[in-house]
């Protein structure tokens, strides 16, 4: 299906150079959003990141770029095949993108586009059954893959057992947790180690080993621009088979100008045989361009450290699908 679409179209080439081979590419971490749901403080923080000129119109930026058509756009500059949209609900920091939002994007094209549900905790004394039947709800209608989390972004503690539920339930369903690692640039996130550090989920962890715990950003330090916590991270992924590793936004332009970083990472990643439970993500859209830019700098950062063709392609897509399924 996938290879008649290619040949109707004369643009985008898909998929990535690596030494010499082309490789499929799928982008796990996207965000769409509506800018009017975003908090002030936030909203003002993104908007000094937006480059000249897009940062005079950050609302017609939001417009054009964090929709799913967007985003399918954002994909096509960099070849990329597939993406997964998250959704979030982290009203005091980064805002929300509703199941119910996020849901309908992934209907603009449902060959390409893969979501992360994700579940409200503001409430979860009162509101712990309600929202665990919502997550499942969205799961149901919309085709969710898996979960999405921050316990940073939604002020709840990576130790806390008042929230295992949600670990339990992602496990019956089979459904792979995403999880924000790593302290965060958003006004108003918690940033202490229960909150950031992946050591903090060891428990949950070890509880459910049905359940797939995917460590998004591979625990780095974004306020410091320093590895932070990636040691726990591949400590963790080497004693639990059900510990998935993504090296999303730390190797940005802004976060790693040099890109010793990433490569350091990824260096790490292949030391340890962890290549068969990486995947790929950007974290984008952020601005136009950005997704293609961080597939470049990913292919960089693996060819420093050592990647073959094989290897390379199992980060880009490969484990991927061997997570999430394939598209029919
Ligand atoms: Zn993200």
């Amino acid at each position: 299906m996938l290879w008649i679409l290619i040949a109707c179209q004369a643009e985008p080439e898909w998929g990535v150079d690596y030494t010499g081979e082309r490789l499929p590419v799928v982008d796990m971490h996207l965000h769409p959003g509506q800018w009017e749901l975003i908090p002030p403080a936030t909203q003002a923080f993104l908007t000094s990141r937006f480059p000249f000129p897009f940062s005079l119109n950050p609302e017609g930026l939001a417009a054009s770029v964090l929709t799913g058509e967007g985003i399918l756009g954002e994909l096509d500059k960099g070849g990329i095949e597939a993406g997964m949209l998250f959704a979030v609900y982290a009203p005091r920091t980064v805002g929300i993108a509703s199941n119910e939002y996020v849901g309908e994007q992934l209907l603009v094209d449902p060959q390409r586009l893969y979501g992360l549900a994700s579940v409200r905790v503001d409430q979860w004394e009162t509101d712990e059954e309600t929202e665990l039947a919502n997550l499942e709800d969205a799961v149901d209608s919309y085709g969710f893959v898996g979960i999405k989390l921050a316990h940073a972004h939604q002020h709840f503690r990576m130790d806390d057992p008042h929230y295992y539920s949600i670990y339990a339930l992602a496990g019956q369903r089979g459904l792979p947790v995403y999880l924000h690692t790593g302290t965060s640039p958003f006004p108003g996130t918690a940033q202490e180690p229960a909150y950031t550090d992946p050591a903090y989920m060891e428990e949950a962890i070890a509880l459910y080993p049905d359940t797939i715990f995917i460590l998004g950003h591979l625990g780095f330090d974004f306020i410091n621009k320093q590895p932070g916590t990636l040691d726990h991270c591949i400590d963790l992924a080497t004693r639990y088979p059900n510990v998935w590793l993504e090296p999303s936004a730390l190797g940005s332009r802004s976060s790693d100008p040099d890109g010793t970083v990433l490569a350091g990472a990824m260096s790490a990643i292949r030391e340890a045989g962890l290549v068969g439970r990486t995947i790929y993500g950007s974290d984008g859209p952020q601005s136009p361009g950005f997704a293609a830019g961080y597939l470049e700098r990913t292919v960089a950062a693996m060819q420093t450290a050592g990647y073959s063709a094989t290897e390379a392609k199992m980060v880009l897509s490969e484990n991927f699908y061997a997570l999430f399924g394939k598209h029919p």
